[in-house]
């Protein structure tokens, strides 16, 4: 039985598509059956992991519909060594669609429940909006990890996320619970990064990830080549820190 995780934020440009990519790939590296769900129409996920996101036979889109599954819709990364459930566009349409039909935000969940076997992992990339498709999402995982950089603005949100998920958690999924915040596009250079960092240590105990991934241009060239940082240049910083990551939720999903 997978376990799945959403890697949510409501803020864009936070990390979330460079993170689940590249856990993605540091956790096939660890030979762990992966399969990353991209349920963003803007399809980030699925061009970094070298899937063409235009003129896909079946995606995200008609999963959630109910229109094909997701063993049929799924595609191989052969950069990054997993599956991927593909989307492009047509999935911003799926909200206005889903609201006709029975159990709309369970269908992911649903969909995932037939290929749940072929996999140790399902990361799901989440859009920037507590939305129904992320509704899709916080109801189908069983824990979420939440990228954030360590800035000023760093916790402004945080709470309404935090709120969404408790909310998720009382009325639809009682499985869910937030795995941790990742520390993203950190610069040690930074004091202010020292002094947020320590702080959400602080405040979030045991629920903020040993591993910090630091700024690395690699991570963000890898996707213009297709490819996820940690196979386009394994040597690099980010491109490590994304394996140690991968290792640490390896551990973590032993005590779940
Ligand atoms: P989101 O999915 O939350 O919108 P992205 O993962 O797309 O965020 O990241 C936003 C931008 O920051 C992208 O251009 C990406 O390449 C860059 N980026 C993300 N993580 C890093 C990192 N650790 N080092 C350098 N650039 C990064
Ligand atoms: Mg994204």
């Amino acid at each position: 039985m997978a376990k799945i995780f959403c890697v949510a934020n409501q803020k864009g440009g936070v990390g979330k598509t460079t993170t689940t990519v590249n856990l993605s790939a540091g956790l096939a590296k660890l030979n762990q059956r992966v399969l990353l769900v991209d349920l963003d129409p803007q399809g980030n996920a699925t061009m970094g992991a070298g899937i063409n996101k235009a003129g896909l036979a079946a995606s995200t889109y008609e999963v959630m519909l109910g229109t094909s599954d997701v063993a049929t819709a799924r595609q191989r990364s052969e950069a990054g060594r997993f599956d991927v459930l593909p989307s492009n566009r047509e999935l911003a349409g799926a909200e206005v669609e889903m609201v006709e039909l029975d159990n709309r935000e369970k269908r992911l969940k649903d969909a995932l429940a037939a290929v749940d076997k072929d996999y140790d992992f399902i990361l799901i990339d989440c859009p920037p909006a507590l939305s129904m498709l992320t509704l899709n999402g916080l109801c189908a995982a069983h824990g979420v990890i939440i990228p954030m950089q360590c800035e000023y603005y760093a916790l402004e949100g945080l709470s309404d996320l935090v709120n969404t998920i408790k909310k998720v958690h009382a009325n639809l999924n009682p499985d869910l619970k937030i795995i941790g915040l990742l520390r993203v596009m950190f610069d040690p250079r930074m004091t202010l990064s020292q002094q947020v960092s320590a702080q959400l240590e602080q405040h979030f105990g045991d629920k903020v990830f040993k591993t910090i991934i630091p700024r690395n241009v690699r991570l963000a060239e890898a996707p213009s080549y297709g490819m996820p940082g940690v196979t386009f240049d394994p040597s690099s910083k980010g491109a490590q820190a994304y394996i140690a990551f991968g290792a640490e939720m390896v551990k973590r999903i032993k005590k779940m």
